[in-house]
């Protein structure tokens, strides 16, 4: 059984492991955080993974998207009693993250436990009570981390509670009835309100309109047949014994571990000096109000950097991995197409990839169909998250007004507070 005490060195490490941060030396968490079992059933018998069965009408806010910050927003707008309508091409709400992270094999949230998807509202079940309630199939790790969260420090949270707590979420506040499974095409002005063009045909007419239409994966330009997308399922379910995995963020380094959980050969190849691990965690500043309206005046200020992050845990299991000889690592390697054929730039030096598969893992790029819809984006939105009359944006695009955190669960919470504030105002007026 993995020891509850956390792990933490004063001394540096034995090498530098190209890590870029020198305060990941003084505090690393115990790599066994990363071992929640995903796919327990916990009671998935309660809260089942409910469809879309909404059909399209007339509605007060038409929500695009029906990832986590659609759903966060849903639950508002269900406890305010305002009429509302979520459109997503998904069957189920919140599918394409719990897809994401499954094409990556990701167990545990990047997130704490304060930060769950939904309505901060004395009526809801928050997501530590929801692992509490599911306490008899967590393992003694993931019990030490319910007990740390309650004390109120950074917990590590197991996928499947966070999933469990997403159905409940959905469940609770009725939204895969106010779930149409369609996507939207075009939103235009019309009469005094909006409408917008489903794919299906349909259309949706309302009185204000939420774009949460997340981001996308960035494209890799190669027509090497060898080359597949880390989001689609294919690394994980491919029969490939040596990998290339491209990219030095968290995505690449979840990737790696899970290939060579699953006897892969793997090399992790990255373009800066040092490994970073980088994910989507930020300095405690940015989750204070205080912190996010300074953002707001400063959006450059290195203050407001990402700050090292939990993902040091990888450390010691990648390490464990290279020693063992099954796992390389290449710093200064970018991934180029040369006539069709992905290969290596390492400082201006191409090098030939003799793998089986590439994975490059290149992060999210704000989705570009929101341009698409019709809205002009401009210079992104203004505080309260508006980027017209009654055109709000919950997600990535407030990036400028709710700082870095907007693309993360916790920065969604913080717009949607916001958007819903402006529409109860505008709706009444
Ligand atoms: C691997 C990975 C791990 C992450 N881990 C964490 C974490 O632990 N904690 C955290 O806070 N954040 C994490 N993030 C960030 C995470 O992506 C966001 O927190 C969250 O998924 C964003 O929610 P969203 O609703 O903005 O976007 P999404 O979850 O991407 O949802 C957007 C939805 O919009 C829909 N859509 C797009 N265009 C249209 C259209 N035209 N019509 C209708 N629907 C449309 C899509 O189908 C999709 O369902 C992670 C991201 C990745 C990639």
């Amino acid at each position: 059984m993995p020891s509850t005490q956390l792990t933490m060195s004063t001394s540096p490490s034995k090498r530098d492991f190209r890590c870029g941060s020198a305060l990941s030396d003084r505090f690393v968490p115990p790599s066994y955080l990363l071992d929640s079992p995903r796919g327990r059933r916990l009671s998935v018998a309660s809260w089942p993974e409910l469809e879309g069965k909404a059909t399209p009408r007339d509605t007060d806010v038409l929500i695009v998207g029906g990832g986590l910050a659609g759903v966060s927003l849903g639950s508002h707008l269900f406890h305010l009693g305002i009429d509302f309508l979520l459109v997503d091409p998904a069957r189920h709400l919140g599918r394409r993250f719990l897809q994401r992270t499954g094409a990556i094999g990701q167990t545990t949230l990047r997130s704490p436990y304060a930060h769950y998807v939904g309505c901060q509202s004395s009526s809801d079940l928050d997501m530590l009570d929801f692992a509490k309630l599911h306490w008899h199939v967590l393992e003694d790790y993931e019990r030490d981390q319910v007990r740390l969260a309650t004390a109120g420090l950074r917990a590590i949270v197991p996928m499947d509670v966070f999933e469990g707590h997403l159905r409940h979420t959905v469940a609770a506040h009725g939204l895969d009835g106010r779930h149409v499974v369609d996507r939207v095409e075009s939103v235009d002005e019309s009469g005094g309100g909006f409408a917008a063009a489903l794919s299906s045909g349909r259309n949706v007419r309302a009185r204000a309109v939420v774009l949460a239409t997340g981001e996308g994966t960035s494209a890799v330009q190669t027509g090497d047949p060898r080359v597949v997308r880390w989001d689609d399922d294919a690394a994980l379910s491919s029969e490939a014994e040596r990998v290339l995995v491209v990219g030095g963020g968290q995505s690449a380094a979840t990737l790696a571990l899970a290939l060579l959980r699953r006897g892969k050969r793997v090399t992790l190849a990255y373009p800066a000096d040092e490994l970073h691990f980088q994910c989507l965690d930020f300095t405690a500043d940015l989750f204070e109000p205080s912190g996010r309206l300074a953002y707001a005046d400063h959006p450059e200020d290195p203050r407001f950097d990402f700050a090292p992050s939990v993902i040091h845990e990888f450390r010691h299991k990648l390490e464990a991995y290279e020693a063992r000889g099954r796992l390389d690592i290449l710093n200064r390697a970018r991934l180029v197409d040369a006539g069709g054929v992905a290969c290596l730039d390492r400082d201006g030096r191409r090098e030939g990839i003799d793998h089986d598969m590439i994975v490059p893992c290149f992060g999210l790029v704000p989705e570009a169909d929101v341009v698409g819809l019709g809205v002009t984006v401009g210079t992104g939105p203004r505080r309260n998250c508006e980027l017209g009359r009654r055109v709000y944006t919950v997600g990535p695009l407030c990036k400028r007004v709710v700082g870095p955190i907007a693309r993360a669960i916790e920065g969604q919470r913080v717009a949607v507070d916001r958007v819903v504030a402006s529409i109860v105002g505008d709706l009444d007026a």
